[in-house]
């Protein structure tokens, strides 16, 4: 064992991790990566089949992306946003309201997934109360939905291995399953208490890669509507490019009053999030200060400028490069791959949105963690993923090459037909 693991088991402790199985994982230290290559101490080349968490977009060590790092660390690295504002969180902030859906002219920056949907979910809690409804103070949200790991973001949450623990801790929300009937019955009964309905749209990612039917989410929209219900849209994995549009709600010309972004926003770079809402919610918030209508909520790296140089540099990537059309040739590669995983006797469903794939096997029990055993033969093919329970998860940055899409469903039909 090399010092480094021996650190490693000594004092990390790792996220979603059971620390007592992590020792006999064959732990794999990343030292440094090449595009969509991540290379370990051993020099070992892997590729970065799940976007290191479903955030790399444009491949690791961009150059674009280290110059926007390295200009603005010659500016300043940080400085705060509560009282003072900088220049890239300034163009970054024009810059979203620009690509968003329409309406969304408002940005505000946190940190994370969770943080976007914690700001999303309090800024329509008091916008609800600011508008003179004061009872509308619940909210809804869907069976398995996944939208981070702070409380608020877990009250909202409905997966009950991560969430059930601290149910005590938590709020209660409104469930309903991916039904349009459920959806409407619950507004029918329960508008007048409703502040927000927070969705993934088209794609539930941590639930498993679960798609929605077309059509599902604009009927939401427009039930949010009827009802006076705020309606939450968390891109914060479906957004970027990942599902084959800048963001899913374009595919169902749905506009939400509140968007969350985080993951892919730096291209995978740095920690960042924003929440984009609508000028009607931003205006209920005016007022003087004796009216207390402010939103006091705010983190201390909010805006952070070398954070939002290089989500800027991001976006401006994806005019330059045509990311969007030129991922189009792999992910019709990706597609053609997963045929033949389709049809293996142990696969139950495989289901895909753009470059977002969940494999899901079937005939196990989640003991023998078949999902990690497939990731971990994987490897040795030099190919890295994290699976989710018995869903293999493909998700790949959107720089993946032809070839590269090839080895990555090669690789893991082999390893599923090996079981
Ligand atoms: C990952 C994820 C989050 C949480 O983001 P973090 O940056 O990990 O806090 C929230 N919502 C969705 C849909 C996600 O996939």
């Amino acid at each position: 064992m090399t010092e480094l693991l021996q650190q490693d088991l000594k004092h990390v402790w790792h996220p979603f991790t059971q620390h007592q199985l992590w020792p006999g994982d064959e732990p794999i230290i990343i030292e440094r990566a090449e595009g969509n290559w991540l290379v370990d101490t051993e020099g070992r080349r892997y590729l970065d089949g799940v976007s290191s968490l479903w955030c790399n977009v444009h491949g690791h060590r961009k150059r674009e992306l280290d110059e926007a790092l390295e200009e603005q660390l010659g500016r300043v690295a940080h400085s705060t946003m509560l009282g003072l504002s900088n220049v890239p969180a300034i163009e970054l902030a024009a810059k979203l309201a620009a690509i968003a859906p329409e309406g969304l002219t408002k940005v505000f920056y946190s940190d994370s997934g969770s943080t976007a949907v914690e700001v999303a979910l309090k800024m329509a809690y008091q916008y609800q109360q600011l508008a003179g409804r004061p009872k509308k103070r619940r909210l809804a949200a869907l069976v398995d939905a996944y939208h981070g790991d702070t409380l608020g973001s877990v009250s909202v949450g409905g997966m009950s291995l991560f969430h059930a623990r601290f149910r005590d801790l938590v709020f209660p929300v409104e469930r309903v399953p991916v039904s349009l009937a459920a959806v409407e019955r619950l507004f029918t009964d329960r508008a007048t208490e409703l502040a927000a309905f927070v969705v993934e749209p088209l794609v539930q990612g941590a639930a498993g890669m679960l798609l929605q039917p077309p059509g599902w989410l604009k009927a939401v929209e427009q039930l949010c509507r009827k009802h006076d219900v705020l309606l939450v849209c968390d891109e914060v994995a479906t957004g970027f490019g990942r599902t084959g549009t800048m963001f899913a709600v374009e595919q169902e010309e749905v506009r939400p009053d509140f968007l969350c972004l985080a993951k892919g926003l730096t291209g995978g770079y740095l920690p960042l999030a924003a929440t984009l809402t609508t000028q009607r919610v931003f205006e209920a918030f005016l007022g003087s200060a004796a009216e207390q209508k402010t939103f006091f909520h705010g983190h201390t790296y909010t805006g952070n400028p070398l954070a939002c140089a290089v989500a800027l540099a991001n976006l401006e990537l994806f005019e330059k490069e045509h990311t969007l059309e030129r991922m189009q040739p792999a992910m019709k590669a990706l597609a053609e791959g997963l045929e033949p995983i389709a049809a293996l006797p142990n696969v139950a469903e495989v289901r895909r949105c753009g470059f977002m794939v969940g494999i899901e096997l079937e005939g196990y029990v989640a003991a023998e963690r078949t999902g990690f055993e497939v990731c971990r033969a994987a490897r040795k093919h030099g190919v890295l993923l994290r699976p989710l329970g018995d869903v293999v998860v493909l998700m790949p940055p959107l720089s993946l090459t032809v070839d590269e899409a090839k080895l990555l469903t090669r690789t893991v039909c082999a390893c599923i037909q090996a079981l």
